[in-house]
């Protein structure tokens, strides 16, 4: 199937964040700001969330991303158009691995396909298990062209160190309700985490990526002009197992009404893979000062499939 075929080591990725923030000032500076950006916790039932105020996020959660302002700008994937002193990690000949000078993560990566071509998962999956595999250190995220991705128009995954984000953690202690298995990988839905996820577990790249596209294949598009459903995914190694997480979220809107108010009610909320996964990030101090555990389950709940459209979505997948 997929020619799985790139392998980087750990060490040469720690070896390019050094460089990196020892050439770049832009990166140097900002990630040098986030060891001191604001945080607080919150609990919504048994999920744990951490609130980040992060204003060098602005660019990212206020960005124009649709497809006037796309196709006006020049993209910042590509490498023609990166800041000279940006390096990048080959993987495989088809990405390269890549420091975000904007972070959330304290080690935080971008890893766009060297071709600039449009954000979609469906063949991708297997890739970013086997880059996954690689980086064991991180989770590996994708934002779908209309859940979060500030460059639709161009492939690319992120990465954060472990240990960051909070669904990881709480699945362990989560309900989960096997719905399909097969050989080497069975999918479930995740219970009481305040989110509708579904959760493939697979000890096998093939195996997990044909039970990807099994899920795929039933989720449905928001529009007809949809090129794929809307989601968000992670995906991780466990670290002493060769078993793959891979925890999809279907999303039924990208920003919550919270989003276009006016006055109070405004919130500078764009909930993408690392809001999914337990940290959402306020670019306005405002914002990190008053948001609530009832406003994470508020937009959660606005922005995220219910479980009712999800057992609709198990029954097509067991037909
Ligand atoms: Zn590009």
């Amino acid at each position: 199937m997929t020619a799985n075929t790139g392998k980087v080591r750990m060490e040469e990725v720690d070896a390019l964040f050094a460089r990196q923030l020892e050439a770049w000032d832009v990166a140097k500076n900002n990630y040098a700001a986030l060891a001191n950006v604001k945080v607080k916790e919150l609990v919504v039932g048994n999920a744990h969330f951490k609130i980040q105020f992060n204003p060098a996020r602005i660019v990212s959660s206020a960005a124009k991303v649709d497809a006037k302002s796309i196709k006006e700008r020049k993209c910042f994937l590509c490498e023609s158009n990166r800041p000279a002193v940006q390096e990048g990690i080959d993987w495989g000949g088809r990405y390269e691995i890549l420091v975000n000078p904007f972070p959330i993560f304290p080690r935080h990566l971008t890893i766009p396909c060297k071709e600039h071509t449009p954000q979609r998962i469906s063949d991708r999956i297997g890739d970013m298990m086997a880059i996954a595999h690689d980086l064991n250190g991180y989770i590996l995220f994708y934002n779908g062209p209309k859940c979060g991705a500030s460059a639709p128009d161009h492939m690319h995954f992120q990465a954060g160190n472990k240990g960051f984000m909070t669904f990881d953690k709480d699945i362990e202690v989560a309900g989960l309700e096997n719905v399909v298995t097969v050989d080497k990988a069975c999918l479930s839905v995740v219970k009481g985490l305040s989110r509708m996820a579904f959760l493939i577990k697979a000890s096998d790249i093939n195996a997990g990526e044909e039970l990807f596209k099994r899920l795929y294949d039933v989720l449905p598009l928001a529009t007809d002009d949809d090129a794929e459903p809307m989601l968000n995914i992670l995906c991780w190694q466990d670290n002493e197992a060769e078993v793959w997480n891979i925890a999809v979220f279907p999303r039924v809107k990208h920003r919550p009404s919270c989003y276009f108010k006016e006055g109070d009610a405004n919130m500078l909320i764009t909930p993408a893979s690392v809001d999914m996964g337990g940290v959402f990030i306020t670019p306005l101090e405002k914002d990190f000062v008053k948001i609530t555990s009832d406003d994470v389950a508020m937009i959660l709940d606005e922005v995220c499939m219910t479980q009712e459209t999800a057992y609709e979505i198990v029954k097509k997948l067991n037909k």
